[in-house]
């Protein structure tokens, strides 16, 4: 059984991070978010994937004034994500984010900070430190390693917000390597109380970087660290959601969602098996209930994996049969392989 980290929990909107909550899966809206229409469209999908929460950039003056517009028109707490200008982060306080992200990379000025920091306690609006290791603050001697750079900039950072007595804090150490990024929040994890953001920095494209992030995310994790995640992607936010929950999912954190279990087929199959797992797949991205499907390609594991699946097929030549919380429903032909299979699934769910 694993044992999570407990952490000191913060509210972020209605969305708890920390303190035992379930790992809260996010992403980051990546429209110009000057263009409030096209941002809440976006931020919209997010939402119907299963996003808990939001992250926005905030490049500029014009895209702190479409924020506000931008939060009317969601439902899932906003974070403004602020880097060099600290009076972007002043003006998205003033128009109503749920949280703030600051890189104590490119903000230096302890007063700059300060003012921030209060503005903030006023509202009661959490601030999560995000260390990058791409943005460091000046190493403090010749022989900091990266790992050690990032944890002493978030602590130094910490220690500032604490001196104002603000502890809605939340913290991220992200790189782009897995090894360092695991050391990092190790070391953060043992010192400081606070919730955990996880992610790998500029991890890829879906393909790469879906399982560069499970790899450094997962490790994490699986050790009890890491309040809410973000798989970073250089692809359509909503795949980041997925990796995400997939992530959760196979650790048992989550249970959102369809979950397909398929055989990745070899010489005993008989029929298309990839063909139709990835078919299946199309189909159950959609869902958003709780629901296992198994698609097999023949006797070998096929009934055994159908039978703990809430809905599956075990195929066999020309023919498949269809099992239904473990019972066998019916036999049906190739050809109706997926008909049958997804009328199933909509009578489970
Ligand atoms: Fe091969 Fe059958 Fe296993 Fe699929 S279930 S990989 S077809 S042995």
């Amino acid at each position: 059984m694993m044992r999570r980290r407990m952490s000191r929990p913060i509210s972020i909107g209605d969305v708890t991070v920390g303190g035992g909550a379930p790992v809260v899966v996010q992403s980051m809206a990546k429209t110009d978010t000057r263009n409030a229409r096209a941002t809440i469209d976006q931020i919209r999908q997010l939402e119907q994937c299963g996003c808990q929460l939001v992250r926005v950039a905030i490049p500029d003056g014009e895209a702190a004034e479409a924020n506000p517009i931008i939060k009317r028109g969601v439902t899932i707490p906003l974070i403004a994500d602020i880097h060099f200008d600290y009076r972007l982060a002043l003006l998205a306080l003033k128009g109503g984010v749920d949280g703030l992200r600051l890189n104590p990379g490119n903000i230096a000025d302890h007063e700059q900070i300060r003012e921030v920091v209060l503005a903030a306690k006023e509202r009661e609006i959490p601030i999560r430190i995000g260390v990058n290791a791409g943005s460091l603050p000046p190493p403090e001697n010749q022989e900091q390693t990266i790992v050690e750079r990032m944890v002493s900039a978030a602590l130094a950072q910490i220690k500032l917000f604490e001196s104002l007595n603000f502890e809605l804090i939340k913290v991220s150490l992200k790189a782009f390597d897995v090894p360092d990024t695991i050391a990092a929040n190790r070391a953060l994890a043992e010192r400081m109380p606070y919730p955990i953001h996880l992610g790998i920095t500029e991890a890829g494209t879906p393909r790469g970087g879906a399982i560069r992030s499970a790899v450094g995310i997962g490790i994490l994790l699986h050790e009890g660290i890491g309040d809410t995640i973000r798989v970073s992607l250089t692809g359509d936010p909503t795949e980041e959601v997925s990796a995400g929950y997939e992530i959760l999912k196979s650790l048992d954190l989550s249970q959102r969602g369809p979950t397909l279990i398929s055989c990745p087929s070899c010489g005993r199959a008989e029929v298309d098996i990839i063909g139709l797992a990835n078919a299946v797949e199309e189909r159950l991205v959609k869902l958003e209930k709780t629901i296992k499907v198994a698609v097999m390609g023949c006797v070998v594991n096929g009934p055994g994996e159908v039978r703990d699946a809430d809905v599956g097929i075990a195929c066999g030549k020309g023919k498949g049969v269809i099992f239904r919380k473990g019972e066998k429903v019916r036999t049906v032909k190739e050809t109706d392989f997926l008909k049958a299979l997804m009328a199933e699934v909509e009578r489970e769910v």
